[in-house]
């Protein structure tokens, strides 16, 4: 049986540790002990969970679900969960046929026959998975943005409208510590832009192959372009080679 207290730190988790280390400058990461929250004046909102009637967990759209980032995806194998990851990443292409470093689409958490989260329990309203679920789940409802004057990063709560809040400097320290969430989930997004965008082969060597496309159609694959997309005066070029360095 899995463990759903906590995340468990195993194989191909320490395989993404040693990735990670290897490719993703660690001074490109935001620091969460410096990111700023950004309160209405005084005021610290934080969601009433435990009063919500109209939870976040709850998703009847066929298309909607939690989007699973490479950091997930290790934890629930890890966890003996990988039955409970649906899909694979795969790239978006520009219009002559490159594969470019964008997702399309990402691996999401398996639901329930009605559209529920797998680990939602209608019946008390809460997750029976909290320890190992995925990492956006950990920092919502707050998210990082950036201001537009000078691009520095702050967290702001992004509660959807059914939220019920509190507000109060009671609630600052657990606050604080959502917004670390947020700014860790900002940084591990970070690592899935570089380890699937440039590094996807090692990726694949290190056990992410199942849910990685093949290897034409990742970032780095040498692709001729589409026929019949060359501009006038290119006709006779022959198909030119695409590669990302
Ligand atoms: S984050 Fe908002 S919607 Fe989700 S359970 Fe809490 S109060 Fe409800
Ligand atoms: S994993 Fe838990 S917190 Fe995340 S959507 Fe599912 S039930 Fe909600």
């Amino acid at each position: 049986m899995a463990d759903l207290d906590t995340r468990v730190q195993g194989e191909l988790t320490t395989r993404l540790d040693a990735l990670s280390e290897q490719f993703v400058d660690r001074d490109d990461f935001l620091d969460p002990d410096k990111v700023k929250v950004r309160n209405k004046g005084d005021k610290w909102i934080m969601p009433d969970c435990p009063n919500c009637t109209e939870r976040c967990c709850v998703h009847d759209d066929p298309e909607s679900g939690i989007l699973l980032s490479l950091r997930d995806v290790a934890n629930l194998v890890d966890s003996g969960l990988e039955h409970l990851i649906v899909g694979k990443y795969t790239f978006k292409r520009n219009k002559r046929g490159k594969v470019l470093d964008d997702f399309d689409e990402m691996p999401k958490l398996a639901k329930q026959p009605d559209g529920n989260c797998h680990f939602y329990d209608p019946a008390t309203g809460r997750c029976e998975g909290y320890g190992v679920r995925p990492t956006i789940c950990r920092r919502y409802p707050y998210e990082v943005e950036y201001r537009k004057k000078n691009g520095k990063p702050f967290v702001k709560f992004i509660g959807w409208a059914k939220c019920p809040t509190m507000e109060g400097p009671q609630f600052a320290d657990s606050i604080k510590q959502m917004a670390r969430d947020a700014v860790n989930d900002e940084n591990v997004s970070y690592e899935d832009i570089i380890l699937l965008g440039e590094h996807v082969e090692a990726l694949r060597q290190a056990g992410f192959d199942r849910f990685l496309p093949p290897p034409e159609e990742c970032p780095g694959a040498v692709v001729a372009p589409p026929a019949g997309k060359f501009s006038k005066g290119k006709k006779n070029r022959p198909a030119e080679v695409v590669a990302e360095g």
